[in-house]
């Protein structure tokens, strides 16, 4: 596969360098104007100047620090001295946007872009970066509405989708598209084999990190090409703001996909990307109670009669514990039938019957009136939130109990 011409790399190489001189003179403009005006901030600086003494800090340091940038909504901002700067019209860019994006980035050592949602990021992914007749391998059991976008909608316009067991070696392909801790069947790939071989055969490999964030798994450091998650899930994380994040470990990379999304528009706006922010200062303590309580709740699951199997990498997944050493919210259990589901889903007195995972309020719900045949009929997914421990597994129980 062909992600870009020379010719392509080497107009974006241009393009990018044209880009960087024109900020760093916009900037410097703006800091005189600043200056002038005798204020001390630019719209867009970070909130905290990094201080040189502390120059390795860890990442829940890094989240925590600061303040939040203002939430600026400007679709426009004037040219200085007729020159465009970088966040000239919204579509290219905005100025919380740059904020969240370089603090994803260095959370993940990599460049982060943000889209709309997590599927509006797996379209840019696939139309910026594939042709038509590139091939996809897509892990079995991962996100259906990934699988249900690149084959029912972009089967269409020329990729082709191989599903595939992703505890094995990946299948040949152009891009292998992996998912820890599938949502929902929970499989865990050997990232460091997996990667290797697909990039022996030649092709690219993103890692969907929605279920853990990169405060426990950090894909790019695997070898991955790209990470991608749905940041409406752990990220912000309050089931209140739906945002997509890719990050890429190569810079041509991230600037094709950022020239695609200016180009088509598919761009996060100012409001729920803040939000993400907001909800990013907790990030730290929300990913250990959740993978706490998750933890407790499937191993009450495990040895309870009524239930008969639990899906949790956190219960022996030998793979699973080279990688990370907690495991998230979601998790999976089977009851008997899609009847006894049902019941389950109307007996709930404090889980949420409702979709989506990683947020502060558990949710739970039967996955097969979505994914069908696709996972077995009386499939659970429980997505753990930071209600107590003991309030959960009560509401659990006697929901079992019917
Ligand atoms: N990836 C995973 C693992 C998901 O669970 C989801 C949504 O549930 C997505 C991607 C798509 O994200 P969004 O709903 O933000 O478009």
């Amino acid at each position: 596969m062909s992600f870009s011409t020379d010719t392509h790399q080497l107009a974006q190489t241009r393009i990018r360098a044209t880009l960087e001189a024109r900020d760093h003179r916009f900037r410097d403009l703006l800091r005189a104007r600043v200056l002038a005006a005798g204020g001390h901030r630019l719209p867009f600086s970070r909130a905290v100047p990094r201080r040189s003494k502390l120059a390795r800090m860890e990442r829940e340091t890094q989240l925590a620090r600061g303040q939040l940038p203002g939430l600026e909504r400007a679709t426009i901002h004037a040219y200085l001295d007729a020159t465009p700067g970088p966040v000239h019209y919204q579509r290219n860019a905005h100025p919380v946007g740059l904020e969240a994006e370089r603090l994803i980035g260095e959370l993940e050592g990599g460049h982060s872009l943000l889209f709309p949602s997590g599927a509006g990021a797996t379209t840019a992914l696939a139309l910026a970066l594939l042709q038509p007749g590139s091939t996809v391998a897509v892990a079995d059991g991962g996100y259906w509405g990934t699988v249900a976008l690149l084959r029912d909608e972009l089967e269409r316009w020329g990729l082709e989708t191989i599903p595939f067991d992703q505890t094995g070696p990946p299948p040949s392909a152009d891009l292998v598209w992996l998912e820890p801790c599938a949502n929902p069947l929970m499989s865990f790939p050997d990232l460091g084999p997996a990667i290797t071989q697909a990039h022996a055969a030649g092709a690219r490999v993103v890692v969907d990190n929605t279920v853990l964030s990169p405060l426990l798994l950090r894909p790019l450091e695997q070898g991955a090409d790209f990470v991608l998650h749905s940041a409406t899930k752990i990220l912000a994380g309050h089931h209140d703001a739906l945002v997509g994040v890719v990050s890429c470990a190569r810079e041509d990379d991230a600037a094709r996909l950022a020239a695609f999304r200016t180009a088509s528009g598919i761009v996060a706006a100012p409001d729920p990307v803040w939000l993400m922010l907001r909800g990013m200062k907790t990030l730290a303590v929300r990913v250990e109670r959740q993978s706490a309580s998750a933890l407790e709740l499937a191993r009450r699951l495990a040895t309870d009669t009524r239930v008969e199997r639990v899906r949790y990498p956190g219960l022996g997944d030998p793979v699973a514990a080279r990688y990370i050493r907690a495991f998230g919210p979601l998790l999976s259990f089977d009851v008997a039938d899609a009847e006894t589901a049902l019941q389950l889903e109307r007996s709930l007195a404090l889980i949420e019957n409702a979709t989506s995972l990683g947020g502060v309020a558990s949710t739970l719900e039967a996955r097969a009136r979505w994914e069908g045949a696709r996972v077995p009929p009386g499939l659970l997914r429980l997505s753990v939130g930071l209600e107590d421990v003991e309030d959960l597994w009560a509401d659990l129980d006697q929901a079992l109990a019917g």
